[in-house]
C-alpha cells in the first residue's frame, strides 16, 4: 500500500474525528493530573486543521479537487504548522513538530511514495522531534510511552513481513499499552510532573491521545485495504 496524499488526508480526518469523539475523555485525564484542557487543546487544533484541508480558512485547500496534488508529505507538514499555531498547550508544539517531521520524512512528489517501511521510518522522525524538543525519555510519563512502543511494533511488524494496515494495528495495540503502562508511573516532565509522587495512578493523557493517533492510522489503512480493486485511487 502506497502512502499517498489521499492516505494522509483519510488518517488526520480520523484522527480529527477521535479527537472529536475523546475530547471530553482526554480532558478527564488532563484534569486529574494536569489543568484540564488536552481535549479542548486538541480539539481546537484538528478543528483548525479540518478548516485547513477544507480551504475554509479562506486559504486555498491543499486538498480540494482543483488543487494540483502537493503530496503525502505537504499535506502532514501543514497538518503540524496549524497545530503548532492554534494550540497553546504543551501538546500543540508536541504534534506540531512530529506531524512536520512525518510529512518532511515522506518522499516528494515526483518520487516513488513510501510504503510500509517508509512509512515507519518518517514516523520515527516523529517520535524523534517529540523527544528532541519535549526532552522527555520512556518512562516519563508522556507521549512518547504510547508512542516509543506504537513504532517498535510497527517496524517489528513490518520486519516480519507485514503490510501496512497489519503494522499500523500492532502500532495501535503497541500504544494501548504503553498508555495504559503510564498509569503507575511518575510523571517526571510536563505539568503532571508538578505533582510528584501524586501523578501516580493516572493514565497520561497525552499517551492516551498517542492511541487516537495510531489506531486512526490502522483504521484508515484498514479501509483502503477493503477497498475494491479498481476503485478510484
Ligand atoms: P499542557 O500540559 O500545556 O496543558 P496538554 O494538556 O495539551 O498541554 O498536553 C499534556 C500532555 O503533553 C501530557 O499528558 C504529556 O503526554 C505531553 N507532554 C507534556 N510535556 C511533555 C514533554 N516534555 N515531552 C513529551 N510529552 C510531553
Ligand atoms: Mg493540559
Amino acid at each position: 500500500m502506497d502512502v499517498d496524499t489521499r492516505l494522509a488526508e483519510d488518517w488526520v480526518r480520523a484522527i480529527a474525528a477521535a479527537v472529536e469523539r475523546e475530547h471530553e475523555h482526554l480532558t478527564e485525564l488532563d484534569s486529574a493530573i494536569g489543568d484540564g484542557d488536552h481535549g479542548s487543546n486538541l480539539r481546537r487544533g484538528f478543528t483548525a486543521v479540518l478548516a485547513v484541508l477544507d480551504g475554509a480558512d479562506g486559504a486555498d485547500s491543499p486538498s480540494g479537487p482543483d488543487a494540483p496534488d502537493a503530496g503525502p508529505g505537504a499535506l502532514l507538514r501543514t497538518t503540524g504548522t496549524t497545530l503548532i499555531s492554534k494550540v497553546g498547550g504543551a501538546s500543540g508544539p508536541l504534534y506540531g513538530k512530529a506531524f512536520r517531521a512525518i510529512g518532511a520524512a515522506l518522499p516528494p512528489p515526483g518520487q516513488p511514495p513510501a510504503d510500509a517501511a517508509g512509512l515507519g521510518e518518517a514516523l520515527a522522525a516523529g517520535l524523534r522531534a517529540v523527544r528532541d524538543l519535549g526532552r522527555a525519555a520512556p518512562g516519563d510519563k508522556t507521549l512518547v510511552d504510547a508512542w516509543t512502543p506504537a513504532l517498535d511494533a510497527y517496524r517489528e511488524a513490518v520486519a516480519a513481513g507485514a503490510g501496512l494496515p497489519e503494522a499500523a494495528a500492532a502500532a495501535a495495540a503497541g500504544a494501548e499499552r504503553g498508555a495504559l503502562d503510564t498509569v503507575p508511573l511518575q510523571a517526571r516532565k510536563g505539568r503532571a510532573s508538578y505533582l510528584g509522587p501524586r501523578s501516580v495512578g493516572h493514565q497520561d493523557p497525552g499517551a492516551r491521545s498517542t492511541v487516537l493517533l495510531f489506531r486512526a492510522l490502522a483504521g484508515t489503512t484498514a479501509a483502503r485495504a477493503a477497498e475494491k480493486p479498481g476503485a478510484p485511487a
